[in-house]
């Protein structure tokens, strides 16, 4: 309930009109500090609900005093990497704002100066922008901002790898009045982003709501090389047999698999059950009530039918196939290792899942631990020589003569699919394939 936060009315009214009714973890944890006025570094990613994580507590401070209606000075600043973000934002605020008189703007590149001018002789309260353009007015002396109380920094691990750092600084410098800063980041950042937090953010409160972060320190994650797929069969196997755990949840990536290993299990006399797209509402429930309740400690399920599935006891995560994004990988192992307790992960990785896998280490920051089960040991080991990146050298399909020939158009989802990965390795703002691998643990 949004009630439970002292927020203005009009904010609150605002709020129930977008039917937001339960406010998401980010905003639970950042409204009241923020309300406080504290300092707070936020690690949260986009579609975490972090926008208004900061836009609320921010209109309240400017409802606060009645001022706001006298409007002659930028009261709040809100930098963000680019010129999307930045609109998106402002249509947040805006939607926040509807039932007062607080006012903003937006100052981003590729618009009209002037036009920008003009907007800024007006004052805004609230001011939204990309730091280039915002630098241009300061010298242009089209720009005020002395008397900003409230800073954001939106996606600042970003911003510092877009090579804004010098002009954060420098904007954060002519808010000399400022209050509060808060400053937002999906990922932990480098070295530039804690010089900044240095810099910028007085004893501020560190909340970490990143999914990334999310993965509990007590799960171990590894991998286990595999020929094919029914090599990869024969470690599950040999996994579910060998190791010690409560409960196991297997994830593949499709629907045909799924079945298959699930009948490879049962002639095994593994008690498994299988959860998929294709199953229906009742199997379904069967499926996860017996699994809950231990009637069977070994579930095989795709990505899409296991969301939303919050398991106590389990203990056991196995990547059959590598998922396609680093945000899935999250999610999946997101699910072992919860409330302290200890978990382990495992991706079973052939020749097509190497390239995806090392995605994922460099999305998560961390390289996952090689295992080799002696019994059952392949021969594909991995790529025997390796980009800096950590993916496999030369490993790029030849096309066919029919694909070379193909002048044919994807379809959107083929587009959209092909698409995935660049946005997993995007999902954290990074350039990671600029980076080096980090060290082995
Ligand atoms: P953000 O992470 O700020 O980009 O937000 C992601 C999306 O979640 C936006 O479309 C918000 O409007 C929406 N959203 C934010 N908070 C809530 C909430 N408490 N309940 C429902 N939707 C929300």
């Amino acid at each position: 309930m949004f009630s439970q936060f002292a927020l203005h009315e009009r904010l609150l009214k605002a709020v129930a009109e977008q039917n937001f009714t339960e406010p998401t973890p980010v905003q639970l944890a950042a409204i009241p500090p923020a309300l406080e006025g504290r300092d707070l570094r936020v690690t949260a990613q986009t579609g975490s609900g972090k926008t208004a994580a900061f836009v609320l507590p921010m209109l309240n401070r400017l409802l606060g005093d009645g001022a706001s209606q006298q409007r002659v000075r930028i009261r709040a600043l809100i930098l963000l990497p680019t010129r999307e973000l930045a609109q998106q934002t402002l249509r947040e605020v805006e939607r926040f704002a509807q039932f007062t008189f607080i006012k903003s703007g937006l100052i981003t590149g590729g618009e009209d100066f002037k036009v920008q001018g003009a907007m800024l002789r007006k004052v805004p309260d609230v001011l939204i922008g990309t730091p280039g353009r915002l630098i241009e007015h300061l010298n242009a002396a089209t720009l005020n901002l002395k008397e900003v109380e409230l800073l954001v920094l939106d996606e600042a691990d970003r911003m510092l790898d877009m090579g804004f750092a010098e002009d954060i600084e420098r904007l954060t410098a002519e808010c000399v009045n400022r209050q509060q800063t808060l400053l937002f980041s999906a990922t932990s950042g480098g070295n530039g982003l804690r010089e900044v937090v240095g810099k910028v953010l007085r004893n501020p409160l560190h909340l970490k709501l990143n999914a990334v972060s999310d993965l509990s320190e007590g799960t171990r994650q590894q991998i286990i090389t595999a020929d094919d797929l029914t090599h990869k069969e024969r470690l599950v196997q040999w996994l579910l047999a060998n190791e010690t755990f409560q409960k196991a949840i297997i994830f593949t990536n499709t629907r045909t698999q799924a079945d298959r290993l699930y009948g490879r299990l049962v002639a095994a006399e593994v008690k498994a059950f299988v959860l998929h797209g294709d199953k229906d509402q009742k199997d379904r429930k069967i499926a996860i009530e017996r699994f809950r309740t231990g009637g069977s400690r070994v579930l095989v399920a795709t990505d899409v039918a296991a969301r939303g599935l919050d398991v106590d006891g389990l203990d056991l995560v196995i990547n059959f196939d590598m998922p396609r994004s680093g945000d899935e990988y999250v999610h999946r192992i997101g699910r072992t290792g919860r409330a302290g307790g200890d978990g382990l992960a495992i991706s079973l990785i052939c020749h097509t899942d190497w390239s995806l896998m090392s995605s994922v280490e460099r999305y998560l920051k961390q390289r996952f631990e090689r295992r080799v089960i002696k019994e059952l040991k392949g021969t594909y080991q991995g790529p025997k020589n390796l980009k800096a990146s950590g993916k496999a050298v030369g490993v790029k399909k030849k096309k066919t003569a029919e694909q070379k020939g193909a002048t044919k158009k994807p379809s959107a989802k083929t587009a959209a699919k092909r698409k995935q990965p660049s946005k997993l390795i995007s999902a954290d703002g990074l350039a990671p394939f600029k980076r080096k691998l980090p060290a082995a643990e």
